[in-house]
């Protein structure tokens, strides 16, 4: 049965082989309805700063799953599950419809949404998003999309041209989790790209006070720099890490010093964010 951990997080891969599969098969038939209900599944969101760390330059939408028995489902085991069953083309489109919906009612310039590799090989996917920007409303520019290092190594023409049409028509392309994927940068040159996130293993190292470790995170920083791309260092938790990173040059900071993923009605309370507010356009965060 169900086991939590000290933070009440419902495990769904421990046990043994026969428990798993059981479990999966529970947990995929939970989300069906839960999607078909609209039930139990939101989204919260993180605000992105500017390098003054408190400049917010726009937010990342993040799943949120609260099951009604084992709590709150981390994403990365339910994403998975998803993706395994043939389920995320359907989330995936509710959670661009949902941010994109949201983003609208608010004076967030931009709103990131993750998208699963499986999502982009689908050949209709820059139709999918370009059809929920027009009946949103939202402009392309305030809608940015998190893929990974392993979309652009694999590189099939549908995921090509999917990228390239998206990019066309103003929708920003952010490369996420940058460093944990593969060596091999040459996909660098080849795709066209908005943004680096590096990922938060790199700004963990940072702590060491280890010389080789803040080299590594020079290095992402330099070569997003080099590209003319935009650099958002994310699980920034310590003002410790803050300081260097910026020292570095990083444009950008996400992480838990300057806010953890907010509700929706929390994050409509930081000045200049909500569509009611006409408190100038520099978007302070005190
Ligand atoms: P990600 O896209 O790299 O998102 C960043 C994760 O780091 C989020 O975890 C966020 O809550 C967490 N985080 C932010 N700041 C800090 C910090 O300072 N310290 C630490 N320790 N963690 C921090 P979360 O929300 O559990 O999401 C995990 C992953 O699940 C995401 O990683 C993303 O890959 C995936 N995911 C989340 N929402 C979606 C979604 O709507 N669609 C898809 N396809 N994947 C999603
Ligand atoms: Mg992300
Ligand atoms: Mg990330
Ligand atoms: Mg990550």
């Amino acid at each position: 049965e169900a086991k939590k951990n000290g933070r009440g997080r419902y495990q769904v891969f421990a046990g043994d082989m026969d428990d798993l599969l059981l479990r999966k098969r529970k947990v995929e038939s939970e989300l069906r309805n839960a999607l078909n209900g609209g039930t139990g599944i939101k989204l919260v969101y993180q605000p992105i700063f500017a390098a003054d760390g408190k400049t917010i330059l726009g937010a990342e939408a993040l799943i949120r799953w609260a099951h009604e028995v084992h709590g709150a489902l981390p994403p990365a085991q339910f994403i998975a599950i998803a993706e395994e069953r043939g389920m995320i083309g359907q989330l995936g489109k509710w959670v661009l419809h949902e941010a994109c919906r949201f983003a609208i009612g608010t004076r967030l310039p931009w709103v990131a949404v993750n998208v699963s590799p499986l999502q982009l090989r689908d050949f209709g996917f820059a139709e999918q998003v370009a059809s929920i920007l027009t009946e949103t409303g939202l402009a392309p520019e305030r809608l940015q999309i998190e893929i990974t290092e392993s979309v652009l190594l694999e590189s099939s023409n549908a995921t090509r041209m999917a990228l390239a049409a998206l990019r066309q028509s103003g929708v920003g392309i952010v490369l996420d989790d940058f460093g944990t994927g593969y060596s091999s940068l040459s996909y660098l040159r080849r795709h066209a790209i908005d943004k680096l996130k590096i990922d938060r293993s790199f700004v963990r190292l940072l702590d060491d006070g280890d010389g080789s470790s803040s080299a590594i995170v020079r290095a992402l920083i330099d070569l997003a720099v080099a590209l003319k791309v935009e650099v958002t260092a994310e699980g920034v938790e310590t003002e410790e890490q803050k300081v260097q990173l910026v020292g570095m040059g990083c444009h950008q900071l996400q992480g838990y010093l300057l806010s953890p993923p907010l509700e929706t009605t929390q994050l409509l309370t930081l000045p200049g964010l909500s569509s009611g507010d006409q408190s100038g356009h520099a978007i302070a965060h005190a």
